[in-house]
């Protein structure tokens, strides 16, 4: 058994490691973000006003950006919204400054692309809409002529966009949606993860026969089994033909409130703890803002970006000797500027200090009215209850590791 457990430890090491090991993806710069393998995984997320409204639209970005959204899209579903974003572009650098902005385009979107390209760093289009045509309810089969035509328009009328992209250094999403596949797909592969990815690939292919590599890829669906068999078929397929692109990791239509939270984790940190993912968005039917924490938590979980402090508490039990709940709380509002440290409150002694989880600071009840503080796993002193969190403090205080909250 022993023995086994130890073959299996060494042929999957980094399936047993406490890190997550990231597949490797090149380098697509958005804007001044850089996404990618060798750069922390990114958010995004997506302002929801009318892209005419140019002021309106500037103050959402700006909103997200200052919430932490590193790159903003917005949609552009006409010409006239294509110039709205240059407008956009002028009025957010002048009042604020230059955020990432990627637009996204649907439907027979050649035209709007190229236009828009002038004035964000990255075009999104959905491979099932960039060349659309109504589907045809009495069409019984797709011949290899009608295919080859439809690829055939499909290059003429993407090529120019990639030629842009390439000449100004901006980078493209290829972003296909589980609802929005292509007619003949859907023929040939149904609405499955299959004909997402080959969805995708159709349009990879022509970047890379133009030498156009500054992809991101993503592949959403609403539901999360589909997106994450979507996501793990991409990877592989693109790891077979010598594709390194970077994903963008999202659930779609994930709802509100908790279990919108909840679904978009279930898709997200799946993926992310398989390594796979390079940038994410979640998104809830909430403003856009709720978004940010919800990514950053996400990624704090899972180990991949330390933006807040990490809180460790027990659940409490009949051994509690204080308001967890409470004290929890307190030690939070003390505390919770303290980025890149891990702070465990714990009921008891006779748990608490094993189950620390390797915090750099311990807050434990030791008996009633009587907590004990520790530094790492090491117990420093015993302090009256009510001086614990103060207490706290000035233990962070000694060890050169407070700094004052800003105002
Ligand atoms: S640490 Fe102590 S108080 Fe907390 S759940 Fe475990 S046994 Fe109960």
């Amino acid at each position: 058994m022993t023995a086994t457990l130890g073959k299996d430890l060494a042929e999957g090491s980094k399936r047993y490691d406490t890190q997550i090991h990231r597949r490797a993806t090149r380098t697509v710069n958005v804007g001044e973000i850089a996404i990618g393998s060798d750069h922390p995984v990114r958010v995004q997320s997506m302002i929801n006003e009318d892209t005419l409204d140019i002021e309106g639209s500037t103050a959402a970005i700006r909103r997200l950006h200052e919430a932490g959204c590193e790159i903003v899209r917005l949609t552009v579903p006409s010409l006239a919204h294509a110039k709205a974003v240059g407008d956009i572009r002028n009025l957010l650098d002048s009042s604020y400054q230059h955020v990432p902005l990627v637009a996204d385009v649907h439907h027979n979107g050649m035209k709007i692309a190229l236009e828009v390209a002038n004035f964000v760093d990255k075009v999104r289009i959905n491979p099932g809409l960039f060349v659309f045509e109504k589907p045809d309810p009495d069409r019984k089969e797709f011949t290899n002529d009608e295919i080859k035509d439809i690829r055939e328009k499909i290059f003429n009328r993407f090529e120019p966009l990639v030629q842009t992209l390439k000449k100004q250094g901006k980078a493209l999403r290829i972003g296909v949606n589980h609802g929005s596949l292509a007619e003949r797909m859907l023929f040939s592969y149904g609405d499955t993860p299959i004909g997402m990815v080959e969805s995708a690939m159709e349009f990879v292919r022509i970047c890379d026969s133009l030498d156009f590599h500054n992809i991101v890829i993503s592949m959403k669906a609403s539901r999360a089994p589909v997106m994450l068999a979507a996501y793990r078929l991409m990877a592989d397929t693109m790891d077979k033909e010598g594709f390194n692109y970077p994903l963008h990791l999202g659930v779609t239509e994930a709802g509100d409130g908790d279990y919108g939270r909840i679904k978009s984790t279930a898709g997200i940190a799946t993926l992310l703890s398989e390594g796979l993912g390079d940038t994410i968005r979640v998104s809830l039917t909430e403003a856009p803002e709720k978004e940010i924490p919800v990514c950053y938590s996400i990624l704090q979980a899972v180990g991949l970006r330390k933006t807040m402090v990490e809180y460790i508490s027990c659940p409490s039990c009949g051994r509690t000797l204080f308001n967890l709940e409470e004290v929890v709380q307190k030690v939070r509002e003390a505390t919770v500027h303290l980025t890149g440290l891990d702070i465990a409150v714990m009921g008891c002694i006779v748990n608490g200090p094993g189950e620390m989880a390797d915090a750099d600071y311990g807050y434990v009840g030791k008996g009633p009215g009587v907590i004990s503080l520790y530094r790492g796993r090491e117990e420093i002193r015993k302090v009256p209850e009510d001086q614990g969190v103060n207490a706290l403090v000035d233990l962070i205080k000694e060890d050169g590791r407070w700094i004052d909250p800003t105002v």
